[in-house]
C-alpha cells in the first residue's frame, strides 16, 4: 500500500444524470461512497407515509441579506451570519445558512416532480443539518425569485436582500424524514422537511432558472425502511 502514498491532488467532477437513473457518484470518487452505499439517502418519493402527524415547525425568516454564490449547476444565496434566521423543528433550533435551487424539484409527490424547488439549508450549533424544501408551481411572479435573478445578472458574489417569506407557504405543513445531502458527498443525518404546498413563480422565472441550472435533480433514492411522516 506504500506505493499509493504519492498522491496527486485532483478534483474529480461529479454531475447530475437525467434525474431518473442512479448517478453512481461513488465511482467518481471513493469519498462519495455514501451516495451509493448509504441507507438514508435523499431525495425520496413522498408517498405511503408511515404516519400522519402535525410536525411542529416554527420559522423565523423575513427579510435577509446575503451574497450570491454561483457554481456548476449551482445558484445559491449564502446568508450573512448573525441575522437570527432559522427554524425550530420540535425542540431543535436550526440556523439558516443558505438557500439553493434545483430544476426540476428533487423530492416527488407520488412520483410527480414540480418544476423548481428551493432548499433552505440549516444547521444546529453542533452542526447537525436540517433542510426545508419548498416546491414552486407556475403562477404569479415571485418577488424572491425576481431578486435572485436580478442578482444573477450581476454575477457571482452579488449582494442581495430577499424576503424569505415570499418563498415559503403562509401555512407550513411538512413531510418529515431523515435523509442526506442530495449532492456529493451525500452526507447522511439530514433532518428533511418538505412543504406539502408549493409557492408560485412565473413560467418565465422558472424557465430562467432552468436555463441556468439545467437538469439538476438527483434520482429518487430508496426509502429503506425509514420513517416517513406526512402532514395531516
Ligand atoms: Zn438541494
Amino acid at each position: 500500500m506504500a506505493a499509493s502514498g504519492v498522491a496527486v491532488a485532483q478534483t474529480k467532477e461529479w454531475s447530475f444524470g437525467d434525474g431518473t437513473a442512479a448517478e453512481r457518484w461513488s465511482e467518481v470518487d471513493a469519498a462519495y461512497a455514501a451516495c451509493d452505499a448509504g441507507h438514508m439517502q435523499s431525495p425520496i418519493d413522498l408517498v405511503d407515509p408511515d404516519a400522519r402527524a402535525t410536525v411542529e415547525l416554527e420559522t423565523h425568516f423575513g427579510t435577509a441579506a446575503g451574497k450570491l454564490s454561483l457554481g456548476k449547476q449551482k445558484v445559491q444565496i449564502d446568508f450573512d451570519p448573525g441575522q437570527d434566521k432559522g427554524m425550530k423543528s420540535g425542540d431543535t433550533q436550526y440556523d439558516l445558512l443558505q438557500v439553493h435551487f434545483h430544476t426540476p424539484a428533487e423530492h416527488a409527490f407520488d412520483g410527480e416532480r414540480h418544476p423548481l424547488v428551493a432548499h433552505f439549508v440549516h444547521a444546529t450549533e453542533e452542526g447537525r443539518l436540517g433542510v426545508l424544501g419548498v416546491m414552486f408551481t407556475e403562477g404569479e411572479a415571485n418577488p424572491g425569485i425576481a431578486a435572485l435573478l436580478q442578482a444573477h445578472a450581476k454575477g457571482n458574489g452579488t449582494a442581495l436582500t430577499v424576503d424569505i417569506d415570499d418563498m415559503v407557504p403562509d401555512t407550513l405543513a411538512v413531510w418529515r424524514y431523515m435523509g442526506s445531502l442530495t449532492t456529493p458527498p451525500c452526507t447522511e443525518g439530514v433532518n428533511w422537511h418538505v412543504a406539502n404546498e408549493p409557492v408560485e413563480a412565473s413560467a418565465e422565472q422558472i424557465a430562467a432558472l432552468r436555463a441556468v441550472l439545467g437538469s439538476s435533480a438527483r434520482s429518487l433514492q430508496e426509502r429503506k425502511g425509514r420513517l416517513l411522516v406526512a402532514p395531516r
